[in-house]
Order: structure tokens, then sequence, then C-alpha cells
């Protein structure tokens, strides 16, 4: 495969541009390859510079959930982009966007609008400490919120890829009001809550993590987070950045029917463009600026190609049946993918909810970061080199979620595992 496009892109990239990248994952560095730079996508498949083609399995991190370059999706960003780019006021397809939102999710009564998943959960936390006046977050080993200071303890997505502890430049003063426990665990969970109850803002979590790779909640384990936050008056913060409109239109509260007081929201609610958004209990909304003293502001937010992409992508979710289909589609690929790993994996254990899945080259169960990460990321990464030299386009680390799309075809799954089947024999030693 020629890749010296990209060679030379990247030499250049790292010559202007901290690590040659804008969010480090995409180094690749865990998987000890060199970027590939994308030139343009349609569908299921990516091109790169070079002009190679690749089935894509990252879907931009979550967002192309109907593929991408999606007909409905490109026609509205052009019908709104004729009207203008920004215009730094109140605009019709907030409106719009913001009732579907509230409509998507029973537990979101109002909404605000924001650029990306780490301004909702930064925002949504400062929400949460305005309205309850108590300054602790309690967050899980290897759930990723975002790069604002205070989740960067024990984090998952590039953190644990890169293998660091934490960042330098957050300052201890904030990490202190920072508590880390373990997802999955009831008893640590209860006796946190109750020890410091006093103190707590918020519990954020990823209803099913997708950020040390995809770990499931265990049975009863959000209804008794639901159950303690609501006893001890703990703000409890449901960060859906992966989960909204991915695991069901109405997220992971809709799929285990619990009604978190905050959601976050990010990815496909911005159809490929930058937004996020944050929303719940009309009761703490209130407290946001201007209607509240609760300050959070933004320049581009609720921005018009952004809210027509979301408006666009949203409905096409609606269309009948499409979850069921994906799921469907999902689950027929999982299965064949876990019969392979059965057959060439000494250990593998594969998580998956709906159409997002990680395979983990480790023994099972994995229901936490502690387990996560027994998985052999170096086997991984012989695997991903394998893939991508075969066209397939995989996330380059270990502990990140395999996205499918509505555009991924059965013939396009077809040659996936045929080419996992290939890469396995190969790496089988
Ligand atoms: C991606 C992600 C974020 C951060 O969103 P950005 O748009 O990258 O800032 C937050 N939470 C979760 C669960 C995510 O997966």
């Amino acid at each position: 495969m020629k890749t010296s496009t990209s060679q030379s892109l990247f030499a250049e990239a790292q010559r202007l541009i901290p690590g040659g990248v804008n969010s480090p994952v995409r180094a690749c560095k865990s998987v000890g390859c060199d970027p590939r730079f994308i030139l343009r996508a349609a569908g299921a498949r990516i091109f790169d510079a070079d002009g190679n083609e690749y089935i894509d399995f990252i879907g931009s991190w979550g967002p192309m959930i109907l593929g991408h370059n999606h007909p409905a999706v490109l026609e509205a960003i052009r019908q709104a982009m004729a009207n203008g780019t920004s215009f730094g006021a109140p605009c019709p397809l907030e409106v719009e966007l913001a009732a579907m939102v509230t409509d998507a999710l029973p537990s979101v009564d109002m909404v605000r609008f924001v650029n990306s998943g780490t301004e909702a959960t930064m925002s949504a936390v400062r929400l949460a400490r305005g309205y309850t006046g108590r300054k602790v977050i309690v967050k899980f080993d290897g759930c990723y919120h975002g790069h604002a200071d205070s989740f960067l303890v024990k984090a998952g997505s590039g953190i644990i890829t890169l293998g660091i502890p934490g960042s330098p430049g957050v300052p201890d003063d904030i990490v202190r009001n920072t508590i880390s426990i373990p997802y999955n665990n009831e008893e640590i969970l209860e006796k946190t809550l109750r020890d410091s109850a006093l103190d707590i803002a918020c519990v954020i979590v990823e209803p099913v993590a997708g950020n040390m790779g995809v770990v499931l909640p265990a049975p009863g384990f959000l209804e008794k987070l639901r159950a303690l936050t609501s006893e001890l008056g703990i703000v409890l913060i449901f960060d859906e950045v992966i989960t909204g409109f991915r695991v069901s239109y109405g997220g992971a509260q809709q799929k285990f029917n619990i009604m978190p007081d905050l959601t976050c929201l990010g990815k496909i609610i911005g159809g490929g463009l930058p937004v996020g958004a944050y929303g719940g209990k009309k009761e703490i909304m209130s407290l946001i600026s201007p209607l509240g003293p609760v300050y959070q502001a933004g320049t581009l937010s609720g921005n018009p190609l952004a809210m027509a992409a979301g408006v666009a992508t949203l409905k096409a979710l609606q269309e009948p049946g499409f979850y069921d289909r994906l799921e469907r589609k999902a689950a027929g690929f999982a299965d064949s993918l876990q019969q392979l790993a059965a057959k060439y994996l000494a250990e593998a254990t594969l998580n998956r909810q709906g159409s997002v899945m990680t395979l983990f080259f480790g023994p099972g169960p994995i229901s936490d970061f502690d387990s996560a990460m027994r998985a052999d990321a170096a086997k991984y990464a012989r695997f991903y080199r394998e893939m991508l030299e075969l066209g397939i386009y995989l996330a380059p680390s270990q502990f990140e979620g395999m996205f499918l799309s509505a555009a991924h075809t059965s013939e396009d799954l077809a040659k996936t595992l045929e080419m996992t089947e290939w890469s396995f024999k190969k790496i089988q030693n």
C-alpha cells in the first residue's frame, strides 16, 4: 500500500502541530504506525491522500451513524449554508433541534447547545455544583468525559491509550475535588457516596462505558446509582456523548429505563459537525445564565449549519425499524467475529451494546478498568496494522469502540470478517 503522501503530510504536520495531530489518539502511537491522512469519505468508506480505500469502523468516533456524506444531511447543511454560516443570534434551527432532543429524552425538559462533548460535561458539572452548592464530583475509572481539568483523573480514551496517569497542567487543587472509583462496583460506590454525601455535587457516568473499550453496566448497577444519588441529593449526570442516539434513539437512559438528572450529548447530535449539548430537569436547567446565575456561553453555540446537520441526522434516525436493523446487523457481525476470535486467539472477549463493540485481546469478563487493562494491547497493535494494510480502518487503540453504521453493507462486513481471519492467522503466535 502506497503511503508516501500521508508520510510527507505527517512530517509537515509534525513541524506545525504538536504530534502532527489535533487529537492525540489519531497519531496512532499505541499501534506503532503513522496516521493516514484522509481526503474524503462516503458511506462506510474513507479514502486517504494516497488514494487508498478503507472500510471505516471509526465513523469519526461515533457521529457517523448514518455513514459518511448522507444525502439528507448534506442537503440540510447546503440549505442552511445558503442563508449564512453564523449569526451569533438565536436561529430557528436551534429550536427545532431542542424540540427533537427533549422529545427523544424523557429526562430532558430543557437543553443548552455547546460545541463539543467536552464543553457539555464541563458545563454540566458546573451546573451541578451551582445547584447543590457542593464541590466534589465522583467519576469512574476508565470513563472519559472530555478533557476538562476535573475529569483527567484515571480517565479513559487517549489517557489510557497513551498510558499516562493524568495530566500535568491540572492543579492538585482541582483534582482533589474529583473522586474516581471502579465501574460496576456497587459496594465501593455506596461507601463512597455515603461517606462524603454532603460534599458530593454529582456523579458522572458513561451509562455504557465506551472509552476503556466497550464495557456494559452490570445488571443493577445503574439502578443502584440512581437510587443512591436520589436518596443523598446528589445530581446524577449521564454522559451520553457516545450512547445518545446510538444505543437507542433515546440513548442508554431509554434502553435501561433510568432517568438521570442531567444528560450530556455530543457526537451524533451534530451529524458530523461540532456540537455538544447538556440538558435535564427544568428545576436544574433554570439556573443557567441568563435565566439563572450559573454562567455558560458560546460564540458559535447553536450554529445554524451544525443544528441543520443535527436535525437532518435525527430525522433519518426516526425512520421506523432503524435501530432494529442496525442491531441485527451488529449482532450478526459480532457473532461471526467472536467465532473467529475463539478459533484463532488464545483469549478474547467481545463486549457489545447495539452498534458499538470492542473485541478485547484478553480474558473476560471485562467489566471495569482493571479487567480491560488485562487485554494484550501489543497484540491488538499487530492486528490493527494487518487490518489497515488490508483496507480495514479500525480504532488505533485496544481501548476504543468499533462503530457500525447504517451504511455498512453485508458485503462490507463479510469482507471485514475475511480480512479479520487473515489477520488473526498472521498474528496467532
Ligand atoms: C467523545 C466523548 C466526550 C468528549 O467529546 P468531545 O466532542 O471530544 O469533546 C465526552 N464524553 C464521552 C463519553 C465521549 O465519548
